[in-house]
């Protein structure tokens, strides 16, 4: 194909703005799928992304239009994908930004289109849902040009329910989008810029070719990995799957090269030729790194085989998560995750509970601690409390920052000030971007974003500020463990590490939390909450005589005794802490009111 006829884009749209629906407009419009085969959301097939509307594998298609082809890149919507953002984007010429127009611009949108930029990408905006009663395009419109400086006059009305306006925005992408620049006599460069694992043909890697031309059937280098593969298969979706023999430049396709495992083909990984390489990779690649974390245990411990063999399935999928095994005294055999942000641990869990059938217990989340000790140069990395060094040993602790920035309706500026003051973010910017609607920008500590800060957001906002942000590098803070102990005995799974001015708080408030829902046992059991070995709080739970015996007025011996194995039994569920006899449940319970 002549490059000059491509055009390569992705769409970019706020949760709900309508990005699937217009896809499917696209499809049909274009005639790539049969009427009689079209449903709803053709594109979106995890059942996760279909019920919570989001992608979080992108697919990619090919349709044409008026002798042009346009593939459709499709990017991940959540900020924890903001790498996977990246590579997709720059898998493209432009974007088509949707918004819908009784709602505005949103964050994720808004940094999904500075990434836009920062290619150097076209962005063909259009409002969408101007068939609502509600849609107000012309202040919105008004909106995007002031925040984007997109001239309104550009800016695109359409209805991807009605289909309304929907060729014109074809046409607008075929006029203003470039088309792909590289040169078939280059050497060959493809892009990865996603890969999943099928069961039946391995790993299946979406690319663009940027220079060259790739064959089906050649030997070819991964750069980066420096693995080297050969073509089972090149094609195109159409959206069905369609091999092609060669696949030139600034055209975008999937790869098939017999690969076991998806962290062999990461996205931003660079394809040439075995034989007659390109001297160097392209631009920009970057290991994922994971920025939260969390133990996940199985509920019933006859399941820990069963939990480790789905991790090494679902990580065949998912190369940006890790895992490594560990032992927790209250919770037994488990690992220890990595993920991206809190919504990658919530779909990592969520898939292994109901891909794998699975029920799991997770820790409260941590973030990735940098240790100074004394007297050495080195820090250590410490993203599990139970790993922290003593206290005697530490010179100081320095914890991950974020940048985030809100969107939200001016009434609510008052209460998102109190909550981010209240999470040890300190403000940096605060912009009008239309008469009734705020960006606000804070620099935070990535651990007081993951506990429940975008719930607060949401719930103080009626739902209707929104939130991105970026890491922003490391600052020390005033840090301690704090310990939770049962009769004296620290429990791992209640450990943490936190800021000095909020560990009395939550170490009193995890006291009482247990004191509530552990049983009474046969003698009394001081909870207590305790930095560095000084107790800030501590709560008692009152002895309970459990007489089995009460009730076998003497005589019967072996009644008694059969009462007395019945009660052992019973206890066998229990974890013993400290003597302290404790249903699996109270850990569970504990965990999760946080
Ligand atoms: P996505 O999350 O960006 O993929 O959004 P969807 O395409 O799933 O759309 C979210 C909701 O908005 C769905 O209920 C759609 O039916 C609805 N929707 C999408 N486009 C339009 C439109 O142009 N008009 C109206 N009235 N509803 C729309
Ligand atoms: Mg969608």
């Amino acid at each position: 194909i002549d490059p000059k006829q491509i055009r390569n884009l992705s769409i970019i749209a706020h949760i709900d703005h309508g990005k699937s629906t217009l896809s499917d407009r696209i499809l049909e419009l274009t005639k790539a799928v049969d009427p009689r085969e079209m449903r709803e959301q053709y594109l979106d097939s995890m059942d996760i992304e279909r019920e919570r509307g989001i992608t979080i594998k992108a697919q990619n298609v090919r349709v044409s239009w008026k002798d042009h082809v346009i593939h459709l890149i499709d990017t991940p919507g959540h900020v924890d994908f903001g790498y996977e953002v990246s590579r997709s984007l720059a898998a493209c010429e432009g974007v088509v930004l949707v918004v819908d127009a009784s709602q505005g611009i949103e964050a994720q949108t808004l940094a999904n289109c500075y990434l836009a930029i920062e290619h150097n990408l076209e962005i063909v905006a259009a409002l969408n849902k101007i068939d609502l009663p509600a849609a107000d395009p012309d202040r919105y419109a008004a909106e995007i040009d002031k925040i984007l400086g997109i001239d309104k006059d550009s800016i695109l009305r359409i209805s991807a329910k009605t289909g309304e306006g929907v060729p014109e925005l074809l046409d607008a992408i075929v006029e203003r989008i470039p088309s792909p620049s590289g040169s078939t006599d280059a050497k060959t460069q493809a892009l990865i810029f996603d890969s999943y694992y099928d069961q039946y043909r391995g790993v299946v890697s979406s690319i663009r070719v940027v220079n060259g031309v790739l064959r089906s059937g050649t030997k070819i280098k991964f750069m980066q990995a420096q693995a080297v593969h050969e073509v089972e298969e090149i094609g195109v979706r159409l959206p069905a799957t369609t091999p092609v023999s060669e696949l030139g430049p600034g055209e975008v396709g999937y790869l098939i090269a017999g690969i076991k495992d998806v962290g062999e083909a990461r996205s931003g990984e660079t394809v040439t030729d075995f034989n007659d390489p390109a001297p160097a990779p392209l631009a920009g690649y970057r290991d994922p790194k994971p920025m939260v974390f969390c133990g996940l245990y199985p509920v019933d411990g006859d399941e820990f085989s069963d939990l480790r063999d789905a991790l090494t399935k679902l990580k065949l999928n998912d190369a940006s998560f890790t895992y490594e095994p560990e032992t927790s005294q209250a919770l037994g055999f488990g690992f220890r995750c990595g993920f991206l942000g809190l919504l990658h641990m919530e779909i990592v869990r969520e898939r292994l509970e109901r891909e794998f059938n699975l029920n799991l217990i997770a820790t409260a989340p941590s973030v990735k601690y940098l240790v100074y000790l004394n007297g050495k140069p080195d820090t250590v990395e410490v993203d599990n409390p139970s790993e922290l060094p003593p206290v005697s040993n530490i010179a100081k602790i320095e914890e991950p920052y974020l940048k985030i920035s809100i969107i939200t309706p001016a009434e609510y500026v008052g209460t998102l000030m109190e909550l981010s003051q209240q999470r040890r973010g300190i403000m940096q910017k605060m912009e009008y971007i239309s008469p009734d609607r705020v960006e606000m920008v804070y620099r935070i500590p990535l651990a007081e974003v993951v506990v429940d800060f975008f719930d607060q957001l949401k719930s103080r906002t009626k739902g209707y500020a929104s939130l991105d942000y970026e890491a922003d590098g490391y600052q020390e803070a005033e840090l301690v463990k704090l310990d939770v102990l049962l009769n004296g005995v620290p429990v791992d799974a209640f450990s943490c590490i936190i800021h000095r001015s909020k560990a009395y708080d939550h170490g009193r408030k995890m006291a009482q939390k247990l004191r509530e829902l552990i049983p009474r046992q046969l003698f009394d059991v001081p909870i207590q909450a305790s930095i560095g070995g000084k107790v800030i709080a501590r709560e008692t739970i009152k002895a309970r005589r459990k007489d089995v015996l009460a009730k076998c007025y003497g005589g019967d011996i072996s009644r008694k005794r059969k009462l007395l194995e019945k009660q052992k039994e019973g206890k066998k569920k229990m974890k013993s802490i400290g003597r302290v006899e404790i249903p699996q449940e109270a850990f569970i319970s504990a965990l999760k009111l946080d």
